[in-house]
């Protein structure tokens, strides 16, 4: 059934400092609308239960994508759209370029924001994967202030997160990444486009002296939240990948992840095709195999 569109409130607040004025004056009360695009399927769906809302979608300090030597500042309300024509992004990045080309189609690319698919934080959400991989950290915002914190970790369990009642995520910032860093992401999903992921796999690696020097591996629709498994890394970071390794991190990835049934897919399927994709990205280094 769909919602009575008289019974929410949406504000307008104008400039960074009213929004969050107003989320300091009644904390919990006010809840960002960005693109809209996860709100408004929830509101077309008769299922949204939260009543007031503050537009965030004008709010220009949100904007942008910014690069320094170091790192790379994706805006908040940065879209879809705007990632994957980063060039800098395209180069340095490709794995969020590809998920960000994978989400939904064209119109949800234009509206749907970075920042709000973290904060939906839904476990299926196909940029999370990536963001962790490439360690990337998060800036929040209140009137009290500026708080940095890793990505890793702010999801605490389903649709819980570290973010508080009065701030807004403002950017996310990815540390600038080697030339030869090996990159590897699968969505694997119903179809091609317009389809939620039944699992989504992001991995990075660096190879030095025929050996893994460095790697991270996560997944989206597996766990709870949007996970890195860093049991799995360690089995792999240090080695030179043979079958020995290649078995061992499967074991440990096995018991890492926690896939369950739903309407999208089932555990099985899920599971074998996770173990699928870790074996291909470890076969698919530029190393020779052991
Ligand atoms: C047809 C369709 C297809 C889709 N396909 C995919 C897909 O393939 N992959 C995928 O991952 N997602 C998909 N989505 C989901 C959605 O488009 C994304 O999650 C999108 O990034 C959400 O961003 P938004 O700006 O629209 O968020 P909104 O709907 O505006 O907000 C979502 C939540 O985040 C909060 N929020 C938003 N911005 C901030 C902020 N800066 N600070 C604090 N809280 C904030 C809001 O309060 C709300 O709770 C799809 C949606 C639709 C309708």
């Amino acid at each position: 059934m769909r919602s009575f569109v008289p019974a929410y409130e949406l504000v307008s607040p104008e400039g960074l400092s009213n929004a969050l004025d107003l989320l300091a004056r009644e904390p919990g009360v006010w809840k960002p609308f960005a693109g809209g695009t996860d709100i408004m399927v929830l509101l077309e769906a008769g299922k949204l239960t939260h009543r007031n809302y503050f537009n965030i979608w004008n709010l220009k300090e949100l904007r942008g994508i910014e690069v320094s030597a170091a790192e790379i500042t994706i805006g908040a309300l940065a879209t879809y759209t705007e990632i994957q024509s980063h060039p800098i992004l395209r180069d340095e990045f490709p794995m969020l370029c590809q998920a960000a080309s994978e989400t939904g189609g064209l119109a949800i690319q234009n509206r749907g924001t970075l920042g709000g698919n973290i904060v939906n934080a839904s476990p299926a959400a196909d940029s999370p994967p990536a963001l962790l991989a490439y360690d990337a950290e998060l800036e929040l915002v209140s009137t009290r202030g500026t708080r940095q914190m890793p990505y890793q970790g702010f999801h605490t369990g389903y649709k819980q997160m570290t973010i508080r009642p009065d701030e807004l995520l403002a950017r996310i910032r990815l540390p600038r990444t080697s030339k030869d860093l090996h990159h590897y992401y699968r969505k694997v999903g119903t179809r091609k486009a317009q389809a939620i992921s039944k699992t989504c796999f992001a991995a990075t690696a660096r190879i030095e002296n025929e050996t893994v020097a460095d790697v991270r591996i996560a997944l989206g629709s597996v766990a709870p939240v949007p996970l890195r498994c860093l049991k799995t890394e360690s089995v792999v970071r240090g080695a030179r990948i043979d079958q020995d390794v290649i078995e061992r991190a499967k074991n440990e990835f096995a018991g890492e992840i926690t896939p369950i049934d739903d309407i999208r897919s089932t555990r099985t399927y899920r599971l074998k095709v996770s173990l699928n994709l870790l074996e291909d990205f470890l076969r698919q280094l530029p190393m020779r195999l052991g």
